[in-house]
């Protein structure tokens, strides 16, 4: 039995929800994905779709319009998701990142203002705290808000930053001016931004991802926003911020686990159908041992991914859990697409075949949300007593 399982869901109620999920997504699959990528476009039709079925809002209290579940049915519908061939990376931030700060730490008209229409999937959220010099390094965010008469100036600069060009609102982490702030503290803090503010400019980064999700970098020349407008108290944004940041990794980990299925079923499907020898290639134990290995990250990756949401959901410490999922997740993605691209041998590489599509998303993941590299740190400090090193 799952970690997951033990610790609450009810079976029939995982099963109707991923079987949910399935129907949903079904008339698009992949070559709506990679069509709607070519044409930079947001997959709203499918947005729609799982907002209207209240997948988006599965983790968004009731009273909210949501499911009033928790994010490890969140982690279930983007696992199905991707799994479906639409790995959507935008649910790891708008119903996950920003949905659950402002669940925990958003004022009462902060949540009535947001959480419906992001249950819905009619508004969206983007979240920005990367910079251009301070990288992963948050404690050199130079993005400064100055307290003004009725609001906050914002002012400074972000980058890759997804779904810019579709959000009706950013997250924005910013640093509190001590001289200015209403209670001299200075720290990071969370303020909700209109895209279309005065004084805000973006401008489109192009990747190498196929993905209709759009990155950009963001200038704040004196960005006007209101009182209203900041999450938690002025400079005590920390805990904010992590509580936001563990349902970005888990959801993370949750679309690559996705990915991972939607990778091995491929394979084994062409791995049982294909033959060159006389027998299918899945005979051959060069090709059949990768895939059973990737199965075997997989496996592990989903036990640890529900851990981690469970422990979320119980109000526990699930960072070092978060962050595990993510790196064991991206682990396992890499490892099931390219063993399912070297199953299909030169059709791995045809866009038909949906797999080499793939390459950039899924290699993504060793460096966002958070850099493999930066989990290990983690891990290392947390759990081994070691030195921090940075
Ligand atoms: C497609 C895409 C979408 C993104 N979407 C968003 C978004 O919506 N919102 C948002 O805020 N950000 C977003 N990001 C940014 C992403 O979170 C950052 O790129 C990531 O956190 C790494 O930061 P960096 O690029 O500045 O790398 P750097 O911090 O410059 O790091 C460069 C390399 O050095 C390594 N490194 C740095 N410090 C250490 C250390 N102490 N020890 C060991 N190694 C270290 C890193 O692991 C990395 O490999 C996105 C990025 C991409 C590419």
């Amino acid at each position: 039995m799952s970690t997951l399982l033990a610790i609450g869901i009810d079976p029939e109620e995982e099963r109707l929800l991923r079987e949910t999920v399935r129907s949903v997504c079904s008339p698009y699959g992949h070559e709506y994905f990679e069509r709607k990528a070519r044409e930079r476009g947001h997959p709203r039709e499918l947005w729609s779709a799982l907002g209207d079925a209240g997948l988006l809002g599965v983790a968004i209290p009731e009273e909210f319009g949501g499911g009033g579940t928790g994010i490890s049915q969140l982690a279930i519908v983007t696992e199905e998701v991707a799994a479906s061939g639409t790995p959507l990376m935008l649910l790891a931030l708008s119903p996950a990142v920003c949905a659950a700060t402002l669940t925990a730490f958003g004022t009462s008209d902060q949540r009535q203002e947001w959480l419906p229409t992001l249950a819905s999937g009619e508004a969206v959220m983007a979240f920005a705290i990367t910079e251009p010099d301070a990288g992963s390094n948050s404690h050199n965010i130079r993005t400064t808000a100055r307290k003004v008469d009725g609001g906050w100036r914002i002012s400074g600069s972000k980058t890759y930053i997804s779904h810019v060009d579709n959000a009706q609102a950013i997250l924005v982490v910013a640093k509190v001016e001590a001289a200015d702030s209403a209670t001299g503290r200075e720290g990071l803090s969370l303020f909700i931004v209109d895209p279309q503010s005065e004084g805000l400019e973006a401008s489109d980064i192009s990747v190498e991802i196929v993905s209709p999700e759009r990155q950009f970098t963001l200038f704040f020349d004196d960005v006007f926003t209101s009182e209203g407008n900041i999450v938690g108290e002025p400079g005590a944004g920390l805990e904010p911020l992590f509580a936001g940041l563990n349902p970005e990794r888990i959801g993370s980990a949750a679309l690559l686990n996705g990915l991972a299925r939607y990778a091995l079923d491929k394979a084994s499907t062409y791995a049982n159908e294909r033959n060159v020898w006389g027998v299918p290639i899945g005979s051959h134990q060069a090709l059949a041992h990768p895939l059973a290995r990737a199965q075997v990250l997989l496996d592990a990756s989903q036990a640890l991914t529900e851990k981690a949401a469970a422990l979320y959901d119980a109000g526990l410490d699930a960072s070092s859990a978060s962050n595990s999922a993510k790196f064991l997740a991206s682990e396992a993605a890499s490892s099931a697409l390219d063993a399912a691209i070297q199953t299909h041998g030169g059709n791995g590489m045809a866009t038909e075949y949906g797999l080499g599509t793939l390459l950039g998303l899924v290699r993504l993941f060793r460096i966002a949300p958070v850099s493999t590299e930066m989990v290990l740190n983690h891990i290392a400090r947390k759990r081994l007593g070691l030195p921090k090193s940075y």
